[in-house]
């Protein structure tokens, strides 16, 4: 079909009324579908069972000994920290493991450097104003510690190679209270972009104004492909060390959508210098996190290889349902210039753009079928898209059947808010 720009009043309202047809007969099914978080299915979560049926014998002595049924080892296990070093590609002594979730690691920084400053700085929270980059659409939750702990976001365009980095380089080189930039280089969230070489060397060659910024690298999706040929990212410490910026990086990740969300391990790599000054308040809140946990984990994956292979399985019921995304979205909306989308090789989500001011209406028609859709706004910083235009799609979660009606409702939506908008 022709672009909606190119039709005349009276096919828009034609197309409308096809369209109200198709949308009331779904809104008669009274449906009740969940498309909001980027959460594995529970067939996914089957494929990890076996980790649990490990018996305790095997689970309680470490490679040097340690009784990890015990207290102590505050930072992790060494054959924890080789296997997220492996996956990483760092070295282990680059590496300290946490508890269950990154996320709780990247608050613990942001928390740690409001109340403490880093390595020696003004703690942030005694400074007139903190401001971090967002690179946007972005991961709500990292917003969300921004906005809790009074932390100014600064809106940074993502391109298809990574945040807009003429004006990132711009505005840290010239403003010390920047301090920090949330970064998901790898099958973004929500974009399911892969940063470029060019773009990671650019980050890693910051020259920022603030000796303690730090760029906030949640690499949460790093062995998260859907296709045989997976994106490469560059590595970022190696790119930083290269660039004399050894300590401006701290580099988030977590078993959560590997093994168990909620009970997987968690792990952050930096330099030996920040994963010491971390260590001197980490020493203060925990005698140590969850060894049982992380030997399991070390037992069932073993290394790289072993967690690879495992999310080829994850990939085997994924990317069927991307697919099915996206031939609906290219069925439905292919050529008619109303919405734009990436077709990701990895990560959870598809992020769409509607025209300019659609995005809310959308929401609200689509929820008004049965279909929850994240909220328009919330992949913004305060949760508000300048253009009303983003939204984002987590297909892992429903079952085939589910998705395809509600990608099909949200379509429907899409084209019925973008032809009345031509009308208008
Ligand atoms: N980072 C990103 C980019 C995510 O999308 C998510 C979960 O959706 C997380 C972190 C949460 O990670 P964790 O479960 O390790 O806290």
């Amino acid at each position: 079909m022709n672009s909606y720009s190119k039709l005349s009043k009276n096919e828009l309202q034609n197309e409308i009324e096809k369209l109200e047809k198709r949308y009331n007969a779904f809104k008669e099914q009274k449906l009740k579908l969940d498309m909001t978080r980027g959460k594995p299915c529970s067939e996914q979560l089957d494929m990890c069972m076996e980790i649990l049926d490990i018996p305790s014998r095997e689970l309680r002595k470490a490679a040097d000994g340690t009784d990890t049924f015990n207290y102590g080892v505050l930072d992790g296990l060494p054959e924890a920290k080789e296997l997220f070093a492996e996956m990483l590609d760092v070295d282990k002594s680059e590496v300290i493991i946490g508890g269950n979730s990154s996320l709780n690691l990247m608050y613990d920084a942001v928390a740690r450097a409001m109340s403490l400053g880093i390595l020696g700085s003004t703690p942030w929270s005694k400074l007139d104003r903190v401001k971090f980059l967002c690179p946007s659409p972005g991961y709500d939750r990292h917003f969300a510690i921004c906005e809790l702990l009074g932390i100014e976001m600064i809106t940074i365009d993502m391109r298809q190679d990574g945040p807009d980095m003429d004006t990132v380089e711009k505005l840290v080189s010239e403003d010390d209270s920047i301090k920090g930039m949330w970064c998901v280089p790898k099958y973004s969230n929500p974009d399911g972009i892969t940063y470029s070489d060019r773009v990671v060397d650019r980050i890693a060659a910051l020259r920022p104004k603030a000796k303690d910024f730090r760029v906030f690298w949640d690499n949460a999706y790093c062995v998260h492909h859907l296709s045989d040929k997976p994106d490469e990212l560059k590595n970022i410490l190696t790119a930083c060390k290269a660039s004399g910026n050894d300590n401006m990086v701290y580099v988030f990740s977590s078993t959560s959508k590997i093994s168990f969300p909620g009970a997987g391990i968690a792990a952050m790599a930096a330099s030996v210098e920040n994963l010491n000054g971390i260590r001197k308040s980490m020493t203060i809140q925990t005698i140590g996190h969850d060894k049982i946990n992380q030997l399991r984990h070390v037992r069932y994956f073993k290394n790289l290889d072993g967690i690879n292979l495992h999310m080829k399985k994850h990939a085997s019921i994924l990317k069927p349902k991307f697919d099915i995304v996206n031939e609906i979205l290219e069925k439905e909306l292919g050529g008619k210039e109303i919405a734009s989308w990436n077709k990701p090789n990895g990560g959870y989500f598809i992020s769409l753009n509607t025209l300019n001011n659609c995005a809310k209406e959308v929401e609200k028609l689509s929820l008004e079928a049965g279909v929850v859709l994240t909220k328009a706004g919330a992949t913004y910083p305060y949760g508000k898209d300048p253009k009303d235009r983003n939204i984002r799609i987590a297909p892992t979660l429903p079952p085939v059947e589910e998705l395809k009606k509600a990608i099909e409702i949200f379509c429907i939506s899409i084209r019925l808010v973008s032809a009345k908008k031509f009308l208008e």
